[in-house]
């Protein structure tokens, strides 16, 4: 017998900000912690794969889902002080609560550390998968600890910022706990009174004409640069950056330099190794603009595929393979996918 509350064959293009055609066999929404270890035994009892849904902004769909797509829509914040440090306070949210409203609600509340984090589109659940980061700050600078359910053990969990293996979009939740975690709720660490975070160069140029500017004045000012830079999924569908920036060794990276003197690079988490700009190596081999069909990169971002409307799964993946092997044979770096490709053998596929 069917549960009440799932639905079958429900579309997933308007679930995601590729809004691309696929279909979950069967679908529902988790609006209460306690209602998901019934939800999971029987998917478990009926052999079901299970798929995590937020708010589908960094997912692309390349056939059918086969199982159950369980969309979180917990909700809740709630505030307490920090009993270490008294200028902190602590902010719990649950896993389905918008991030940018999140975003938002923290600087009403005159809370500092979130600013340059607005705008990202998705679920605060899906937040600490890939470590979100933009503009010079990520998750890892502010979170406290991740509240989970544990497939595996049937335990709710917790796991502090260090044991969550936060890198540059990565974490334990892609790796370890992939396909075993369950996100319900994540607790972040924010200052009243600190100063915003103005390192990344883009930002201090957009501030250059305030004196000392406020989290507010950040805020505005990365919304206004993503506003500018990035296609509104609405209009245009898109997952943000498609590729991860690659990280080459420093011999690799001299080696390029002499045959690409104006390479940029940044440093990365390891001294060993520098990052480079996936835009960049796409926009040298010649694909900013470009399109296959209706599978395009975006004109101003070339980080960026966009569906201009009527493209599959399939066309964006092939798209996304022609894109990488271009780039492996003008640079010899292999590009891997930021976005999460379902299913993910599609992409080792090619
Ligand atoms: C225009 C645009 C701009 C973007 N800019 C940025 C950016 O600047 N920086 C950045 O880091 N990202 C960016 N992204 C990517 C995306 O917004 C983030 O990855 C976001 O955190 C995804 O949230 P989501 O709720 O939409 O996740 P989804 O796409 O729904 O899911 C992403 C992954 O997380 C898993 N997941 C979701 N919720 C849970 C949960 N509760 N428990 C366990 N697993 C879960 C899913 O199974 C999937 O593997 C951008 C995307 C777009 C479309």
């Amino acid at each position: 017998m069917l549960n009440n509350n799932w639905l079958q064959n429900v579309a997933l293009g308007p679930l995601t900000s590729f809004g691309v055609p696929a279909q979950a066999r069967y679908f529902t929404r988790l609006e209460q912690e306690d209602e998901l270890p019934i939800l999971l035994q029987e998917a478990d009892h009926k052999d079901l794969p299970v798929l995590m849904l937020g708010g589908g902004s960094n997912m692309l769909f390349t056939e059918d889902f086969p199982g159950l797509v369980i969309q979180i829509a917990l909700t809740g914040i709630s505030v307490r002080p920090d009993p270490e440090a008294a200028d902190k306070v602590l902010i719990t949210a649950a896993a389905g609560e918008n991030w940018h409203a999140l975003v938002e609600f923290c600087l009403n509340n005159q809370l500092v550390g979130l600013e340059n984090l607005a705008l990202i589109p998705g679920s605060t659940g899906a937040a600490p998968v890939q470590n979100i980061g933009a503009y010079g700050v990520e998750l890892a600078d502010v979170l406290e600890h991740v509240r989970y359910f544990d497939r595996r053990t049937q335990q709710v969990q917790q796991l502090g910022v260090a044991e969550c293996d936060l890198s540059y979009r990565d974490s334990i939740f892609k790796h370890e706990l992939k396909d075993r975690a369950v996100i319900l709720s994540v607790c972040l660490r924010l200052s009243k009174n600190a100063c915003p975070q103005l390192s990344y160069p883009t930002l201090q140029h957009a501030l250059s004409g305030i004196a000392n500017p406020s989290a507010r004045d950040v805020f505005d000012a990365v919304c206004a640069i993503r506003r500018s830079k990035l296609p509104d999924p609405r209009v245009l569908g898109n997952a943000g950056s498609f590729f991860r920036n690659p990280l080459v060794s420093i011999s690799q990276w001299q080696a390029l330099l002499l045959s690409w003197p104006d390479l940029p690079s940044y440093a990365s988490d390891s001294p060993d190794m520098r990052k480079l700009p996936a835009a960049w190596l796409i926009e040298k081999a010649g694909w900013k603009g470009m399109r296959l069909g209706d599978a395009g990169v975006h004109t101003e971002q070339a980080l960026v595929l966009v569906n201009h409307g009527q493209a599959t799964g399939q066309q964006l993946l092939a798209l996304a393979h022609q894109v990488a092997r271009s780039v492996k044979v003008l640079f010899n770096i292999t590009l891997e996918p930021e976005v999460n490709i379902l299913p993910a053998k599609a992409w080792q596929g090619q």
